[in-house]
């Protein structure tokens, strides 16, 4: 009765979500379910920018703004991106969006045709390739595992450029590895990205300030400034500043893109909210000593859950660099437990351990789960010693 478009027939829907729905589910018919499947910070927004949010109201900041960003927010990313990548961009180069990944679309939107093929590295965001199909581009998968710490390397990404590629992805740190690429292994790719004009790069640093690594951060643009013309840096205040439901993100790039997103834009969603620009102008220019204390939180976390699930029988995984997630190896237990698949596993251990974690195969790497550690020390130590007791049952 309600044939749909070929369009939203190519992409299934966030499988993250699905997860979370299931286990809200289970709670509902009266289980005690620890849910790690979330991808937000557990923490408040800081206080000062909530209380820029209020003035914001107060002040009337409540009607259409400039449909690419207000031009304080706009001044606040320009600095941002100087202070902490000393990369240098002009207003036009630099588009607000309703969160990081209304960037990301308005960015593929733009600049792929049915046909061109984009190079997503897996493991991978769950929204790279379903954005791609949606625009009626080709993913293209590059996968690395635990060998290799699931980081492509230069020659992989040379085999998979083709005359159609146009873009590549690149998030690091990563969601769902929590592994960072160094300066080094950035250089590597760049150099092969030199020898093919027509791709462009897109650097997802959504995760940038949720790092402990002994380097600090890179991107690709900050490694090979020659090719930053080639480059599209996408990022928001989502995951720093645990702003999730604030919904902004921004991209910052050539100015004939930028100028084309904020077309795609003027079309479909126009400005983001406005309040939430207020809030994000705040959380840029303000004191960024918040970051530093919820990063804290996270590599104790970080650093609790690596040990214990290299402690459960049929699991493995290695130390990230950043975000909050740690990425196992669950295939020992798979075979231990008679799963053909990690989505049959994570349905056991949501079922029988009560415990919701996300299959790997979502974000492109079968064999694993991802555990979001943006919760209590205390509510991960409970999901590890149910999780333990249902391996070693
Ligand atoms: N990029 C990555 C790698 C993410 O993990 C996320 C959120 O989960 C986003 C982008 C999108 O962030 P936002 O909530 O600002 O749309």
């Amino acid at each position: 009765k309600y044939p749909l478009s070929d369009r939203i027939n190519a992409i299934q829907p966030s499988p993250t979500l699905a997860v979370s729905q299931k286990a809200a589910e289970l709670r509902a018919a009266g289980h005690d379910v620890i849910g790690l499947g979330v991808g937000e910070p557990d923490f408040d927004t800081p206080e000062f920018v909530k209380v820029a949010a209020k003035a914001a109201i107060d002040a009337g900041h409540t009607k259409y703004t400039a449909v690419d960003g207000i031009p304080e927010l706009k001044q606040a990313i320009i600095a941002k991106l100087q202070r902490d990548n000393q990369l240098s961009y002009a207003a036009n180069e630099i588009l607000v969006s309703a969160g990081g990944k209304h960037s990301i679309f308005n960015l593929l939107s733009v600049w792929l045709n049915p046909g061109d093929e984009v190079i997503i590295p897996a493991p991978y965001w769950v929204s790279y390739p379903d954005m791609t199909r949606l625009v009626g581009a080709t993913p293209v998968i590059v996968s690395a595992g635990f060998e290799q710490n699931y980081k492509i390397n230069a020659a992989q990404l040379a085999a998979a450029i083709t005359p159609k590629t146009k873009l590549l992805f690149l998030n690091s740190p990563s969601n769902p590895t929590g592994v960072a690429y160094s300066a080094a292994e950035l250089a590597e790719l760049a150099e092969v990205l030199r020898a093919h004009p027509q791709v462009l790069v897109a650097t997802d640093d959504m995760y940038e300030h949720i790092l402990w690594s002994q380097e600090s951060f890179h991107n690709i643009a900050m490694v090979a400034p020659d090719l930053k013309d080639r480059i599209v840096v996408l990022s928001g205040v989502s995951k720093a500043y645990a702003m999730t439901g604030w919904r902004i993100g921004y991209a910052a790039g050539p100015a004939p893109l930028i100028a084309a997103m904020k077309k795609m834009q003027s079309q479909t969603t126009s400005n983001p909210t406005s309040i939430s620009q207020y809030a994000a102008t705040a959380a840029l220019n303000g004191d960024q000593s918040c970051i530093g204390e919820m990063v804290q939180a996270f590599k104790a976390r970080h650093d609790y859950l690596v040990d214990a699930v290299n402690q459960i029988p049929g699991m493995k995984c290695i130390a990230g660099d950043g975000t909050f997630y740690c990425f196992a190896n669950v295939e020992g237990l798979m075979q231990a437990k008679h799963c053909d698949s990690d989505v049959a596993l994570c349905e056991l251990i949501l079922t029988e351990a009560k415990v919701a974690l996300v299959p790997g195969s979502a974000f492109g790497a079968p064999g694993h789960c991802r555990f979001s550690f943006a919760t209590d020390l205390d509510t991960l130590k409970a999901a590890v010693s149910r999780i333990s007791e249902f391996a070693r049952a």
